[in-house]
């Protein structure tokens, strides 16, 4: 008798139900298909939202698909893509993985990521994928890169090299969270560099940058400048959740 492939994966779903990352209730899988169908519904990703820095558009800009800020003043990535609002049910599962250190949601996060946008970028032309780096201070202190416990796990195609070193920060002990954006973007420059060892592989690559949230733009875009200070030729961001523009 041959023994189906999946059974034991079978077995486990059934022994073992596990809570929906979002809803907590007990079923399957580590997000239910109600929470799925939702964020498939009415995730950012369904959206209109400018090609360049991601952000939800607003009717006048829809014909350019470009947001004002980026028409005023074009940041240095190239292009973002982001799978929801920051605002919406992937923010709490979120938090427990990076203040509660709940690992197994980076695993959950990826998971739902890969349902609902993996397909459409499992054939994006780059050549490198990134997590925005943690300090070394910061990486001792939480145990972990939030960034790139998802990244690791989300799909990509197998011509991509994912790698946590390339790009490394300072650690400032200057907390970004409540600064008005004028001061995010002064407190970050200077923040990323190339490992000197990297820079040489870099020239004239795409790469792909994976940030959990995206806020203001400044940390991408300082990114995104360093790299191409570095030869980089293309930035595109990754992003799980973005936050709405700034009133
Ligand atoms: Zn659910
Ligand atoms: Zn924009």
């Amino acid at each position: 008798m041959r023994i189906p492939e999946n059974i034991f994966q079978t077995i486990y779903e059934h022994l073992l139900p596990t809570a929906c990352i979002t809803c907590q209730e007990f079923q399957k899988f580590s997000i239910c298909n109600k929470c799925l169908d939702s964020l498939r519904d009415g995730a950012l990703f369904n959206y209109q939202c400018c090609c360049q820095c991601g952000i939800a558009l607003q009717a006048p800009e829809v014909a350019l698909q470009k947001c004002v800020a980026c028409q005023h003043l074009e940041p240095y990535f190239d292009e973002t893509y982001c799978l929801d609002r920051y605002e919406g049910l992937l923010q709490k599962p979120l938090h427990e993985l990076k203040y509660q250190k709940r690992i197994a949601f980076a695993n959950a996060l990826s998971n739902t990521w890969n349902l609902l946008i993996g397909k459409d970028f499992v054939n994006t032309h780059a050549d490198y994928l990134l997590p925005v780096p943690l300090s070394t201070q910061k990486l001792a202190q939480r145990g972990f890169n939030q960034s790139w416990e998802i990244a690791r796990r989300i799909y990509c195609g197998q011509h991509i090299q994912k790698t946590p070193y390339v790009l490394q920060r300072h650690h400032y002990s200057e907390h970004q969270a409540g600064s008005s954006l004028n001061n995010r973007q002064q407190a970050i420059q200077g923040m990323f560099y190339v490992a000197a060892d990297d820079i040489q592989k870099l020239q004239n690559k795409t790469v792909i940058i994976f940030d959990d949230v995206m806020t203001s733009g400044a940390t991408l875009n300082e990114i995104a400048r360093v790299l191409k200070d570095n030869g980089v030729s293309r930035v595109i961001n990754w992003v799980l959740l973005r936050a709405a523009r700034p009133i």
